[in-house]
């Protein structure tokens, strides 16, 4: 896994405890379900087909995310971006919403 993935997947980690928190009145944090979203999400990230290559998804010509996972990302970033704008380097993940 090359640095740019790696850091792409905390920050999506991070966005999406921050909204599991925020909105889901789960147990375990993340929950099962943001659980599930974050496999997907970070299992896109880690397998971009364009790798190492690709400056950001923004110039990605591969649409890889299903229409599913993708309203449920989009709804995660909405949420947990503008909190998370000075704690983490967001913009290093916005490039995936921008192309979805
Ligand atoms: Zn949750």
């Amino acid at each position: 896994m090359d640095k740019k993935a790696g850091r792409e997947l905390k920050t999506l980690e991070a966005m999406i405890k921050l909204y599991c928190k925020g909105n889901h009145r789960a147990k375990e944090i993340p929950c099962f379900r943001c659980r599930d979203l974050y496999n997907y999400a970070g299992g896109r990230i880690v397998n971009c087909k364009l790798g190492v290559q690709k400056t950001t998804c923004i110039q990605c010509s591969v649409h890889c995310f299903k229409a599913d996972f993708r309203d449920r990302i989009k709804t995660v970033m909405r949420y947990s971006g503008p909190k998370m704008i000075y704690k983490h380097p967001i913009l290093a993940i916005y490039h995936i919403l921008d192309r979805l």
